[in-house]
């Protein structure tokens, strides 16, 4: 176990040496950055926070934190959902926020360079007006690249384009020692050696401080229209998702809700576009699905055989959403879900597993069949197209101890099943500090061996984001 030392007052001296008026301690410290989006797994005042502008000013910092056993903690724009950049051992928060210019295109090869702090908003809106797109699209759009690139985040798009990782080409990362080194390349594609690169993507600011990406975009889809595709129960709405797919319709998104987080979020956003009912009959659960394509033909070729699949499914309705205004109400509930189960809810945890597409049924039954073992309310959504699910335990009266037992007990048992039918953890939020001791259960003795000398050979002090991941403290 490290033990680690104080930020004294010499050393916030050297800091501002490095990053004048960028150094912030005691009283200047704002509340929000002693948490995430997800403060049941606890808060932590840092020492100091450091705003950082260049890479050579985040490489000295972090020797000197080296030098004097001293934790470091990445941030981005702290909206992560694990607890990943709060310093729960005091310490340095680093923030990138500042670092945020687009530092050029290169068209040719399809690639845009940007610094880690830049907001993923900034860069989609920045594209946009280029005619080109850059495909991962998590819910929370004012997170920083960098924050998407280290927890590998997912999104609404993930079923048709892949994750972040997917579109990371190069990297400049500062070491825990302060190193600088640059992984990847601008080419398509590699076969030299490890790929150290994908090593760092997803590891959550604990290998080391991401500060610039070079990442793949690609041509805007000519076309896109959602569809709202109503059913009386979540059953029949889950068991259509394998379809899609082995129909090739290749939806771009493919996301499932229930009836109440629907209802909450409409409330939440002041505006109702979901159909309660049809037919006289009681709707329980949607599809929300949107599908890209280079043609009005094509794009609406596709949509009469998903309409024929979903009706054959048992779908109510199928509600075309073709218009900008349209598209952006249909998804202006589901962008909402999170904040407005937060408005709704005192207490609030959540677990992120990605289960086979096949299993989404099955895993859906059995996890809303425990509700009433818990004394909480179970809410999920999730991405249906690729079995990633997001599970809230939510309640209103119970006492924060007792509350956190209870989840405890139950994710337990909730991620048994998932490892069981084949699943994982974590879909896209990562490990942080909320997940660090279910990761075990799920890769094993072995792999977390293997994950912790790794970490050690980067971070021989362990001072980069301890308690992280693979490390519990
Ligand atoms: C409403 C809402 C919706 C969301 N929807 C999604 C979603 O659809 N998909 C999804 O994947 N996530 C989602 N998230 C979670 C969150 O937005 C992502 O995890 C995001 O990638 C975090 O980025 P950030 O800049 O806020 O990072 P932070 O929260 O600041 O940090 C997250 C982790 O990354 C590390 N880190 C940050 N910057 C760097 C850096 N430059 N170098 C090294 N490490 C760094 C931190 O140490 C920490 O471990 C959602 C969150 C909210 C609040």
């Amino acid at each position: 176990m490290a033990t680690y030392n104080k930020v004294s007052p010499e050393i916030i001296e050297e800091f501002k040496k490095i990053t004048p008026n960028r150094v912030y301690s005691g009283s200047e410290i704002n509340e929000d950055y002693t948490h995430d989006e997800m403060p049941i797994y606890g808060t932590g005042l840092p020492e100091v926070v450091i705003e950082a502008l260049t890479t050579e000013e985040v490489s000295e910092i972090i020797k000197i934190c080296n030098k004097h056993l001293i934790p470091v903690v990445p941030r981005g724009a702290g909206t992560g959902l694990v607890g990943g950049a709060v310093c729960i051992n005091g310490g340095v928060l680093l923030s990138t926020v500042k670092m945020n210019k687009i530092l050029g295109y290169d068209l040719e090869n399809f690639v845009v360079t940007v610094e880690a702090g830049l907001l993923l908003n900034d860069l989609a809106e920045d594209v946009t007006k280029k005619g080109l797109l850059y495909p991962p699209d998590p819910g929370e759009k004012f997170a920083t690249l960098g924050g998407n690139v280290a927890t590998n985040a997912g999104g609404m798009r993930a079923v048709k384009y892949g994750t972040t990782r997917d579109y990371v080409r190069a990297m400049t990362v500062v070491l825990p020692t302060g190193e600088i080194t640059k992984l990847g390349a601008t080419v398509s594609k590699t076969s030299s050696g490890y790929s150290l690169l994908n090593l760092l993507i997803g590891s959550e600011g604990t290998l080391g401080i991401i500060t610039e990406l070079t990442l793949k975009i690609i041509p805007q889809p000519k076309e896109i229209i959602s569809l709202i595709i109503p059913y009386v129960s979540l059953d029949e709405c889950i068991a259509t998702v394998p379809k899609f797919l082995a129909n090739h319709l290749d939806p771009q998104a493919l996301e499932f809700m229930e009836r109440e987080i629907v209802i909450s979020s409409e409330k939440y956003v002041g505006k109702a576009v979901f159909p309660q009912q049809f037919d006289g009959k009681e709707i329980g659960a949607y599809l929300l699905v949107t599908f890209d394509g280079e043609s009005e033909e094509a794009i609406y070729e596709i949509i009469e055989k998903a309409t024929e699949i979903v009706l054959e499914s048992g779908a109510l309705d199928v509600i075309v959403a073709d218009t900008p205004v349209k598209k952006r109400d249909a998804w202006a509930a589901r962008g909402s879900f999170l904040e407005a189960i937060t408005a709704d809810t005192k207490l609030l945890d959540e677990c992120d597993v990605v289960v086979p597409v096949s299993e989404i049924a099955n895993y859906l039954k059995f996890v809303n069949s425990l509700e009433n073992d818990y004394g909480f309310k179970i809410k999920s959504f999730g991405h249906a197209g690729d079995g990633n699910l997001h599970i809230y335990t939510c309640s209103n009266d119970m006492q924060l101890d007792i509350f956190k037992e209870k989840v405890d007990e139950f994710m337990k048992v909730i991620y048994k099943r998932a490892s069981d039918v084949g699943g994982l953890i974590s879909g896209e939020h990562g490990i942080g500090h909320g997940k660090v001791e279910y990761l075990a259960d799920f890769v094993g003795p072995v792999n977390i061996k293997l994950m912790q000398d790794i970490k050690k050979l980067f971070d021989p002090n362990l001072i980069l984001n301890p308690g992280k991941v693979c490390y519990k403290l």
